[in-house]
């Protein structure tokens, strides 16, 4: 008989989140900043006699998140102490919160979230040339920590919860949530059973500094923890790292439990009674959301028809969906505009910008794009001409129209119609004819005019009047 090794995943997620500063003092929140220890005062030193105090901000984030996750926001929440040794936390204690997070339940993509709640970053250790150091700005920046349920069965579907989440904190402007920047970190808790409805023993893997990462992690652990069970053995909990270059995880300590952490609530914060402040109560937070992620997916499907493939591109980025959104709104809607607009962010764009490595859309003029668009659409611009204006406008920015006429790349438009039209004008007005003939310099204008209405503005009136020279009766 085959044995059938189902995996459960339950991913921790911290992320800085974006404050003016820090979680319990003025020191500035700068991710940016290089210079070591700049960003530092007696609080988030841990000198002795200092108090700290909570900032408004950082609750907020966190509160907006849960909102969004349609997670429970506490109406009381209080802060506690999680004690543990580590050279790079001054207190010996990290503030965090145990019994009263600020969110509670929730979900996104469909994965259960069981917890969301506010604590403070380490500081950052530097070892170098044989000595340790450590790097204090980061010490006490405000970090969420997300929990979800053990309910992702696959690595697939936990990077893409990953990604979400990070696409979501980013739409909320909770934080900038770049793993390699060490703004955002999972650890995945991954074990296998063949019981139904009974977990295997779990183990936590860290270091997953990409979302490629965890994806692979996940999936190497699924296949050593089956592995180790088919041949008789047992999993042991513990914490592993992984390891990039070989492309495997390896034992790191094992787990202390969490009654080692001495927990208690922090005796120098006040509790927060979150039900007393109008701003944090669950209806006004809700109402502070901008448009979130599934619901523009959904928006994007639902209005424009669009594929599975250009939504998820177009959405990808804050950034690249509020430029298509004011892109679909100097075309005023116009669905097949709107389609040839989402061809040239999908694949002109995005080519230009993958060459040099980066996105710019906040510097490129959403009502320049839309006109080139609109020139592609009438027909005034070949899609050659259109690929070579759009790199100028990236570039130096600027009119397309004049762009396209100052190179020469504006349509010379269909001859043969042209000509058509061109020809029953002039046996139209035989008058005119006559008149130009004789001298008279405005019927030739005239006929001009009359042809320029024929083709409905298409015709370019300078290769009009040849056209009309050419084809005078003799
Ligand atoms: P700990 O106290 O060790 O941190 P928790 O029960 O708080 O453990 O869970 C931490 C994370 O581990 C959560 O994301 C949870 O979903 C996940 N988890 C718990 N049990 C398992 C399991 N058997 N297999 C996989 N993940 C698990
Ligand atoms: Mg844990």
């Amino acid at each position: 008989m085959i044995t059938m090794y189902v995996p459960a995943i339950g991913l921790e997620i911290h992320a800085e989140l974006k404050t003016r500063t820090k979680m319990f003092c003025d020191s500035a929140n700068d991710p940016d900043e290089t210079r070591p220890n700049v960003n530092v005062c007696p609080i988030c030193t841990a000198h002795p006699g200092t108090l700290p105090t909570i900032n408004r901000e950082a609750v907020r984030h966190v509160l907006r998140v849960g909102s969004a996750i349609g997670g429970t926001l506490a109406d009381f929440s209080e802060f506690d102490r999680k004690s543990y040794f580590y050279p790079d936390i001054p207190k010996g204690y990290q503030i965090s919160q145990y019994e009263h997070p600020l969110v509670v339940g929730g979900e996104l993509l469909g994965v259960a979230i069981t917890r969301v709640h506010l604590e403070e970053d380490a500081a950052r250790s530097i070892h170098a040339g044989g000595k340790s150091l450590i790097d204090f700005n980061r010490a006490g920046i405000p970090l969420m920590e997300l929990v979800t349920e053990p309910v992702i069965a696959d690595a697939e579907t936990a990077g893409r919860f990953a990604r979400e989440l990070q696409l979501l904190l980013r739409t909320l402007g909770a934080g900038e949530a770049n793993l390699e920047k060490g703004e955002m970190r999972i650890e995945a808790n991954v074990s296998v059973s063949s019981e139904k409805g009974r977990f295997g023993t779990k183990v936590e893997v860290k270091n997953l500094n990409s979302f490629r990462s965890v994806e692979r992690a996940i999936a190497f652990e699924i296949r050593r923890q089956t592995a180790l069970l088919e041949g008789g053995g047992e999993v042991v909990q513990e914490t592993r790292g992984w390891n990039e270059a070989t492309q495997e995880t390896f034992h790191q300590r094992f787990k202390e439990g969490s009654a080692d952490y001495r927990y208690f609530p922090e005796p120098d914060l006040p509790k927060l009674i979150l039900s007393d402040i109008p701003e944090f109560s669950t209806a006004a937070i809700r109402a502070s959301l901008p448009e979130l992620p599934c619901d523009r997916r959904a928006r994007y499907a639902r209005a424009y028809a669009l594929k599975e493939g250009d939504v998820a591109y177009l959405c990808a980025t804050p950034e690249r969906a509020a430029f298509f959104d004011a892109v679909a709104t100097a075309l005023k809607e116009h669905k097949e505009s709107i389609a040839r607009a989402v061809n040239y962010i999908v694949s002109d764009l995005a080519g230009i910008y993958a060459k040099r490595g980066s996105e710019a859309y906040a510097a490129l003029d959403a009502s320049a794009f839309a006109k080139l668009i609109t020139l592609t659409v009438s027909g005034d611009l070949s899609s050659r001409g259109a690929k070579d204006t759009l790199l100028i406008l990236v570039e130096k920015g600027g009119d397309p129209e004049i762009i396209a006429r100052e190179r020469g790349l504006m349509q010379v438009h269909d001859t043969e119609e042209l000509q058509a039209a061109v020809t029953a004008i002039l046996q139209q007005e035989t008058r005119a004819v006559e008149e130009y003939r004789a001298g008279k310099e405005a019927a030739l204008q005239y006929l001009i005019g009359k042809s320029m209405k024929a083709t409905k503005g298409a015709g370019n009136p300078s290769l009009l009047k040849d056209i009309i020279i050419k084809n005078l009766p003799s």
